[in-house]
């Protein structure tokens, strides 16, 4: 069977083909009943479709020489790390081998002098930043799954996380990638230095790519000299617009905070059900501003900052190990929106930061006409929101509401110059919407780069 047959959805590896499996890689490397296969069918996006095989490669050799017999009999390859990714990027949907990375996990060197770290892509992103830490070094991207998702997995969707406002996301810190293309081809692209200018930037093609241009095997991470002393800063307002006056009044003192959070009043109403608030009940918006450097740096920031929000209803700071209670606030925001219903919708969409507050005010009256509660609040820094709207998807019709819901949230965020996903990237879930964005002419640029790259189209085919 070739992966370009129209049934093939419905096949799966005939006999010869697993035979030829069993000698590529040894037994304990593959998986194959039912049982074993069920939980790689699915990720943190909830779809489920059961891969024909699952294979978990070590060595470089042993995906070059799956990939290579994988594009001769037309096989999907389906690369997959920890399956956190929230848009079923990882899912077999056309059938196919599910390809685990995780056996690939070491960090193969950190250099001090260079500040680069070479890594395979099983490693978790915690586990590397503490790895580097204990070094001195700093590697600052930080998706709030750290501790569970990888290297690999933050590149294939170029994780953003708390931290991205100053120190951007996991894209800026891939200075080189070793990929093993279909037909098993390993090359190398950029590498140790951090500086590089040498043709077409196929580093940056394939960060964020999801697993559809090749398999990635190791990658150089840039890493910075890790901040010495940090601290947070919780100020509550009584209206939303005085928050938001308040972020662009920071920045346009030409400060860079390392986080900018925002929590509108349906979030901190929500959070108020759920644990004890440190603020009056009439409070309209919060927001939590981390600042780091040297611990001189810090107290000055600490100062200027909390200068600027002298009309908020409420100003509390804290330093190094004391931050935690206002970040275990931000966290807490997900477990609390349950409270709104048992089913969530979550877009993770960006808006240029002049148009949060439009954003903001137009999702809440979408969600309205469709009597649907929603939270929108996030990385007000870089206008990157999390959107979740609360539903039952046990009431008949529900699902249908929610789902016209999200089609004109996305449209709004379009009209507002913004992007329908800010970090949690496409996959099956945002399929849909690719023709608004990025559109025609680039979609069209985009299917001959996986032609170059996957002329069968076998890996991870359907996505994007
Ligand atoms: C509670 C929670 C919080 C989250 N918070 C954030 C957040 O703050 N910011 C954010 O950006 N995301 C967040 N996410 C989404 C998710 O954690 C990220 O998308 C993460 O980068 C996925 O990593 P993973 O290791 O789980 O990869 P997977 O989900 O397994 O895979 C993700 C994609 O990468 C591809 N892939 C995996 N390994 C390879 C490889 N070696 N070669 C080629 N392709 C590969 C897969 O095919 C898939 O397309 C969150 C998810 C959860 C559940």
């Amino acid at each position: 069977m070739r992966a370009d047959d129209k049934n093939r959805k419905f096949s799966g590896l005939s006999k010869v083909q697993l035979k030829a499996l069993k000698r590529i890689l040894p037994l304990d490397a593959l998986l194959l009943t039912p049982q074993e296969k069920l939980i790689y069918g699915s990720d943190a996006g909830g779809r489920f479709a059961m891969p024909w095989a699952v294979v978990r490669p070590q060595t470089v050799d042993q995906v070059q020489r799956i990939m290579h017999w994988a594009e001769q009999e037309r096989i999907p390859i389906i690369p997959r790390a920890r399956a956190t990714n929230v848009v079923s990027a990882c899912v077999p949907h056309m059938g196919g081998i599910v390809m685990s990375c995780l056996k690939m996990n070491r960090i193969l060197s950190v250099d001090q002098r260079d500040f680069t770290a070479h890594v395979q892509p099983g490693v978790i992103t915690y586990e590397l930043q503490q790895a580097v830490r204990g070094k001195n070094l700093f590697y600052p991207p930080d998706p709030a799954s750290l501790r569970v998702c990888t290297i690999g997995g933050n590149i294939s969707t170029n994780a953003g996380g708390m931290h991205a406002v100053k120190y951007g996301v996991t894209g800026d810190y891939v200075l080189g990638l070793e990929v093993v293309l279909p037909g098993g081809e390993l090359i190398r692209t950029g590498g140790r230095v951090h500086k590089n200018v040498v043709g077409y930037d196929l580093t940056s093609l394939l960060v964020g790519a999801e697993g559809t241009l090749g398999v990635i095997v190791g990658a150089w991470l840039k890493l910075l000299p890790l901040p010495s002393f940090s601290a947070t800063i919780l100020a509550c307002f009584a209206e939303e617009a005085q928050a938001i006056a308040a972020v662009d009044k920071i920045f346009a003192a030409g400060m860079l905070p390392a986080a900018f959070e925002f929590m509108p009043a349906e979030v901190l109403s929500c959070l108020s059900g759920y644990t004890k608030m440190p603020w009056p009940e009439s409070a309209g918006a919060a927001l939590i501003i981390q600042v780091d450097g040297t611990e001189a740096k810090v107290e000055q920031d600490i100062s200027f900052v909390s200068s600027q929000l002298a009309h908020a209803l409420h100003l509390e700071n804290a330093r190094q190990n004391e931050q935690e209670h206002i970040w275990e606030l931000r966290r807490l925001i997900n477990p609390a929106s349950f409270r709104l219903g048992p089913d969530k919708c979550s877009d993770d969409v960006c808006v240029p930061r002049s148009r949060i507050l439009e954003a903001v005010e137009g999702i809440r009256g979408i969600a309205c006409e469709y009597s649907l509660p929603v939270l929108v609040f996030g990385h007000v820094g870089d206008g990157n929101l999390h959107v979740n709207f609360m539903y039952d998807g046990s009431i008949k019709g529900m699902k249908n509401q929610v789902s016209r819901c999200r089609r004109e949230t996305l449209r709004l965020v379009l009209e507002l110059d913004g992007s329908i996903s800010g970090e949690h990237g496409v996959g099956l879930s945002k399929k849909p919407f690719l023709t608004s964005q990025p559109g025609p002419g680039v979609l069209r640029l985009m299917r001959g780069i996986k032609k170059v790259f996957d002329p069968h189209n076998i890996l991870n085919p359907g996505m994007l």
